[in-house]
């Protein structure tokens, strides 16, 4: 880093804190903000602090908000008695694409993962039994990752909820469209197999 002004070699370090950003990408992503026009930078910065500063987790559901309650949480037209339980909020923007969910969410931020220390307590459990307790819910969809972890958390919830008489069900994983049968591993067809419907 020696070979760059301070400022310079600052900026490359931020840029290679990012996800996917190698020491390469990151000093070409320096010398093009250096090349910006000045009120170019200063946006991108501005975008940068405000996002940080306006953004927050919404009270409810855990979504990414500028305003607490979310706009889904607000949505009076939502079902209220379905809740979809996902890892992360980017996984609301996937589902929402669908068009095909119309009820609330509920974010665990991460998920069950002894070998990452990451217990139960440690992601947003608690809050979603305490979301159930008031008797308006009476589904609640298990959206977790189709990974160890995530099947691992599913089971933990739904092990969790089913005493409490709340019917608990789980996405079915299953070949991606456009996936080749030959090319699918055996958890994700034995998933497939699982989630089978009637045509
Ligand atoms: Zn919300």
């Amino acid at each position: 880093m020696e070979y760059f002004a301070a400022p310079v070699a600052k900026l490359i370090e931020e840029f290679s804190k990012l996800p996917g950003v190698g020491q390469k990408t990151a000093q070409r992503l320096a010398f093009h903000v250096l090349n910006m026009k000045n009120t170019d930078a200063t946006e991108l910065a501005n975008a940068i602090v405000n996002a940080k500063k306006n953004i927050k987790y919404c009270s409810i559901c855990g979504n990414l908000t500028d305003k607490d309650p979310c706009f889904i949480c607000r949505n009076k037209k939502r079902d209220e008695s379905v809740i979809c339980v996902v890892e992360d909020p980017r996984d609301i923007i996937s589902m929402e694409r669908t068009k095909e969910f119309n009820g609330l969410y509920h974010v665990l931020h991460g998920s069950i993962s002894p070998m990452d220390r990451v217990g139960p307590e440690d992601i947003r459990i608690k809050e979603l039994l305490h979301r159930i307790k008031d008797g308006v819910v009476e589904e609640v969809i298990l959206a977790t990752n189709p990974t160890i972890e995530g099947e691992a958390t599913a089971m933990y919830i739904s092990k969790l909820l089913k005493p409490m008489g709340i019917k608990t069900t789980r996405i079915a994983h299953g070949v991606p469209v456009g996936g080749d049968l030959e090319y699918a591993d055996e958890v994700t067809l034995s998933k497939a197999l699982e989630g089978r419907r009637e045509i």
